[in-house]
């Protein structure tokens, strides 16, 4: 019976995939499991005799567990080093082996391996770089040493990922996250092993540089990581361009706590991304002063709306066959008392963060319409239409459907007058909502246009399951056609495309007459650009409806 109960025992602890130590009373390893030797990636013979210490325990640690271990008692949590390096955390059972008469020989350990379940309070899990806490501490560090010892040798760069958005929006969290592990990994690349890459959240990442004596080798830095991060990512088989903005704060002793010179950083990158991204900007104590008026300016926006500042300017979107206006696309203005008119680029993607883009929205479709209305019955064609953009946020918000069918009741205006301008993003998103606002619209009989075609990382094969009638094609396309040869070849590759989805298509960003040719040559449809007309208040786009301006070939 006894036998039986030690062969079962043996079995199921030959089953169990524990890690099992024994050493003697120096340290010095007498045994190792089969699992323990496969979770280290050693062999018996490499460690058999040799110091546990020494080989298992990281530097830093050795003299403090060589003195806890050797009281040999209870339950410990600890990390252990494998063959390749990397680190494991082992949860220990240590029981002390006597001789005869009682004396401690050695000891052993029994563990399990639970680095998987190990919650790292100083890693981000993604990519296993330092988070924010890891690198606010160094950074700590550093700041006291350099109060210290000032040396001013330092920096601390901020980058942001440029249209990490999109990717996320268009291709999912699964791929924008295999984008930001291999981010992290191009970055760690180009650095040297003490300087520290951290991942603050999001697609936000923070390097603190060591050595850095002087401004232009901060520089030098950060023009070396913007290219590592120029090379196409290979995800899925598909390419994905994206770039990075960079904002650097040189460190120096008058920086008190890491959270300023962070904020500093910041700053720094804020305006580098104001300014196109792609680049690198340096903080200077200027700075500051934007970062005040970009609170004044939230501010004025919100009395914007109830001041009545904002305004439409309309551009004209032209037939190319029969040279004629068909429609308008409504622009939004700001005039700011002080500053004077403000372009949409400055105001509307701070109306979306700031939730204000629903009201401002609603008060560009209302005015649109209205307008448009007023122009049909006293001097267009009574199927000249309006193009209104609508912000993703407008989709999301309930309502829209509602809120457009009381716009059309309320201005008179007929569905088939109204073009919706969406972007790529509004279709990669899985929000239900989306889905059934764009099913609602096209029922009602207004027509969905796809604003800045090519942008963003929108299939193909997932066009023809959305409600579109138009695609606009992004004017950076029309940019290059004439000087180079594949702009030539992209364009009529998209009017191609729309033909075989049947949908209609308009060149936006018309600058030249060549262009102009060119689309006619290629039997583009529609065009809209500078070239034709820039947009225009409503004053003005009247006098070109009256004039009965024509564009013909
Ligand atoms: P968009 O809808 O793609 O509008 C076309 C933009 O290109 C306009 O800039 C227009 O002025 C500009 N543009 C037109 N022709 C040319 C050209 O030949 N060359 C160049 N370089 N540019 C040209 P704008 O008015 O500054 O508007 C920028 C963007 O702001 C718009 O891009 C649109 O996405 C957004 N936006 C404008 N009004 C509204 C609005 O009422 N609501 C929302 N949500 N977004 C708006
Ligand atoms: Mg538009
Ligand atoms: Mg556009």
């Amino acid at each position: 019976m006894l036998f039986d109960d030690l062969q079962l025992l043996r079995e199921v602890l030959g089953g169990l995939q524990l890690l099992a130590v024994m050493r003697d009373g120096t340290g010095k390893i007498d045994y190792c499991n089969e699992p323990f030797l496969r979770a280290t990636g050693y062999a018996l013979d490499e460690v058999r005799g040799k110091d546990w210490f020494e080989l298992f325990v990281p530097a830093d640690q050795r003299e403090v567990r060589r003195l806890e271990e050797s009281e040999l008692r209870g339950i410990s949590e600890q990390a252990i080093l494998t063959r390749s390096g990397e680190s494991r955390h082992i949860r220990w059972t240590l029981t002390p082996l006597r001789d005869h008469d009682g004396k401690t020989i050695g000891s052993a350990g029994v563990g399990a391996d639970v680095t998987a379940l190990k919650h790292d309070p100083f890693h981000d899990p993604l990519t296993g770089l330092p988070n924010r806490a890891l690198f606010i501490d160094r950074l700590s560090h550093r700041l006291a040493l350099e109060q210290r010892r000032p040396r001013a040798s330092f920096a601390v760069l901020f980058l942001d990922i440029d249209r990490f958005k999109v990717i996320n929006d268009s291709l999912g969290h699964v791929r924008g996250d295999e984008v930001l592990l291999e981010v992290g990994r191009r970055l760690q690349s180009c650095l040297r092993p003490h300087d520290t890459v951290a991942r603050l959240g999001g697609d936000e990442f923070g390097v603190l540089l060591e050595d850095v004596p002087d401004a232009p080798t901060a520089r030098k830095v950060a023009d070396r990581l913007q290219d590592a991060l120029k090379a196409p990512f290979i995800v899925h088989g598909q390419e994905i361009f994206c770039g990075a903005s960079i904002g650097i704060a040189q460190g120096n002793a008058t920086y008190a706590r890491p959270e300023d010179i962070m904020r500093d950083a910041d700053t720094a990158l804020y305006r580098a991304k104001g300014q196109g991204r792609g680049r690198w900007v340096e903080f200077d104590s200027t700075m500051h002063d934007r970062a005040v008026e970009l609170l004044q300016l939230e501010t004025d926006l919100r009395r914007a709306v109830e001041r009545r500042e904002l305004l439409l300017h309309y551009q004209p979107v032209v037939s190319l066959s029969s040279g004629e206006i068909v429609g308008a696309e409504a622009l939004i203005r700001w005039r700011h008392p002080d500053r004077g008119l403000v372009a949409p680029a400055e105001f509307i993607p701070l109306a979306e963060e700031m939730g204000l883009i629903v009201p401002i929205g609603a008060w560009v479709l209302g005015e649109a319409c209205r307008q448009m209305k007023l122009w049909q019955d006293r001097l267009g064609p009574p199927n000249l239409e309006i193009g209104v953009n609508l912000s993703s946020k407008q989709f999301q918000a309930p309502g829209l459907v509602a809120e457009v069918g009381r716009v059309l009741r309320d201005t008179g205006l007929s569905p088939r007058s109204l073009r919706l301008e969406v972007t790529e993003s509004l279709l990669m998103d899985r929000h239900p909502q989306v889905a059934d606002a764009m099913t609602g619209l096209r029922a009602m009989g207004v027509r969905i246009d796809l604003d800045d075609f090519g942008t963003g990382y929108s299939s193909l094969s997932y066009l023809h399951q959305f409600p579109i009638d138009t695609l606009k094609i992004d004017r950076s396309f029309i940019a290059r056609l004439g000087t180079t040869a594949d702009g030539l070849e992209i364009v009529h590759t998209i009017l191609a495309l729309a033909q075989s989805l049947d949908m209609d298509v308009v060149a936006e960003g018309v600058e030249t007459a060549e262009q102009l040719q060119l689309l006619r040559n290629l039997h583009c449809a529609y065009a809209q650009g500078y070239y034709l007309s820039r947009p225009v208040d409503s004053d003005d786009f009247e006098a070109l409806l009256g004039e009965r301006r024509s564009w013909a070939a």
